[in-house]
């Protein structure tokens, strides 16, 4: 059987066991915890995972590494391989059906070409894990920590939800074949107090940001006010009324000024 990695399917394995060993300790998992894993690729890190929880359950789209998967991994009991495509799968139903808790952790050197699909999955489905540790490109980790001042659609997604933090970086030298660019691994611990959100206040909120966000080189005003077919002098008055000069970006922004901007508008 053809083997040969798939470009296409963001298929960088990891080959370096330290690095390994330091996603599991982040993971801080017990023989309680349930994880789900996206991409297991040849089980690097699903079988260390599996040594120290009590259940895995690992999504991977490849059938070739699939059945890999299937050989290597046959007398481990408590992993369980699911042969699908993450972005089609019903998640509350594989989190109700095989996982068998909503608390659950997952942990994933995630396929880099579907990260903000897969980050977006997680945050918004009905039973989301309740801390990730992932590997994604370095470029993207420090997005997704990024302050007031380089804010992006992506910071804003992931911190209304959850809590992200930087744990370390990851050398493209470990992975084979290797990236053109650095890992980092990340935590993404989500905040209690918005999975109850009111889901029509959480569209208006997206709504907002994209149109905020909407062309980086203008003012949020402008962007805000041809996005929402808005008068541009109104949406000034409604920023300033926050306290800000009218000029401001939306990079700028922390997640409290876009929820009061869409109280607002
Ligand atoms: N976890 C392994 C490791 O660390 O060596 C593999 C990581 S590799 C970066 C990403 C893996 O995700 C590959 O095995 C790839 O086949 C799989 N994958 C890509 N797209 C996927 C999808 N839509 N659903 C599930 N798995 C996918």
């Amino acid at each position: 059987m053809n083997t040969r990695p798939k470009k296409s399917l963001g298929q960088n394995f990891l080959n370096d066991q330290n690095v390994v060993n330091r996603i599991i300790k982040c993971a801080d998992l017990s023989n309680e915890d349930v994880v789900l894993e996206i991409g297991p690729g040849k089980g690097i890190l699903t079988e260390k995972i599996a040594k120290v929880c009590k259940k895995v359950v690992a999504i991977e789209i490849d059938e070739r590494l699939v059945k890999i998967l299937y050989d290597t991994l046959r007398n481990k009991e408590n992993i369980e391989i699911v042969h699908d495509d993450v972005l089609k799968i019903n998640l509350p139903e594989l989190v109700e059906k095989k996982l068998k808790t909503k608390s659950y952790k997952l942990v994933a050197n995630i396929p880099y070409y579907i990260t903000s699909q897969i980050i977006r999955l997680l945050l918004e489905t009905k039973y989301p894990p309740k801390e990730m540790i992932l590997m994604v490109q370095k470029e993207v980790a420090e997005r997704i920590i990024a302050k007031p001042g380089n804010m992006s659609i992506l910071a804003v997604s992931v911190q209304y939800y959850a809590k992200p933090e930087y744990l370390f970086t990851v050398p493209k030298v470990a992975f084979k074949p290797q990236p053109e660019v650095d890992s980092a691994v990340i935590r993404i611990v989500r905040n209690l107090e918005s999975v109850n959100s009111d889901e029509e206040n959480v569209k208006k909120f997206f709504r907002i940001v994209r149109s905020g966000f909407s062309a980086r080189r203008k003012t949020l005003a402008n962007n805000l006010s041809s996005s929402l077919k808005m008068d541009k002098r109104e949406v000034e008055k409604k920023i300033e009324s926050l306290g800000f000069l009218k000029n401001i970006r939306a990079q700028e922004l922390r997640i409290e000024d876009w929820k009061s901007l869409a109280n607002v508008l």
